[in-house]
């Protein structure tokens, strides 16, 4: 892990290692193995953010049954939401009956979330689970409770294992969090 990492001028510091993302993302394969049993989920993964997320949970859970999509959403710029969200990429695929399974990086205000999910809902799935790898419960602007929860953490701008600043610092095998000012 790098002990510090610089971009856009601004410094970021360690904040959560690889080895406790793969512990939890570990758990909560396992809950949704035994809330999926039976089921051929359809895991829909929010891009861009959730890729590296969804790709080692997919694999950890392990149902063969199981198809992967991807939607895209957008409600950042810099370091604050826009608190407008934009639709990039939808879902063509019919899923009428289908067990979601929606896998986000994180969730802030809740805003994307519950879009998402109220979006979703017109068009009568089966059920509908929330994943997210990060919470920050305390920026909720709509009570927008996750259904599974890796790491749930306080309000600061975190980036790595595909979380970005303007794009950048996705690869970050390991999370960091903006340094406070000393
Ligand atoms: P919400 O709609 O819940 O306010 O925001 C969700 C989106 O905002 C996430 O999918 C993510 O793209 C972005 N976001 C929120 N907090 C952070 C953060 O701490 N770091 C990064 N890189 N993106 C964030």
């Amino acid at each position: 892990m790098e002990s510090k990492v610089t971009v856009d001028g601004l410094t970021f510091v360690p904040y959560i290692t690889r080895d406790e993302i793969r512990r939890q993302v570990s758990r909560v394969a396992e809950e949704l193995r035994t809330d999926l049993k039976g089921r051929s989920p359809l895991f829909l993964c929010v891009l861009n953010g959730a890729f590296m997320f969804a790709a080692d949970l997919i694999r950890e859970v392990g149902i063969n049954d199981s198809t992967i999509n991807f939607v895209r959403y957008k409600s950042y710029e810099g370091l604050s939401t826009t608190g407008k969200v934009k639709e990039i990429m939808g879902l063509t695929e019919d899923i009428e009956g289908r067990d979601l399974v929606i896998i986000e990086d994180i969730v802030d205000t809740g805003l994307t979330a519950s879009m998402m999910v109220a979006d979703l809902k017109k068009r009568n799935p089966r059920s509908i689970r929330f994943v997210t790898l990060l919470h920050k419960p305390e920026s909720s602007k709509t009570g927008f409770v996750p259904d599974y929860v890796a790491f749930s953490i306080p309000p600061k701008f975190i980036i790595g294992y595909g979380l970005d600043l303007d794009g950048k610092v996705r690869n970050l095998k390991d999370i960091y969090v903006i340094k406070e000012e000393e």
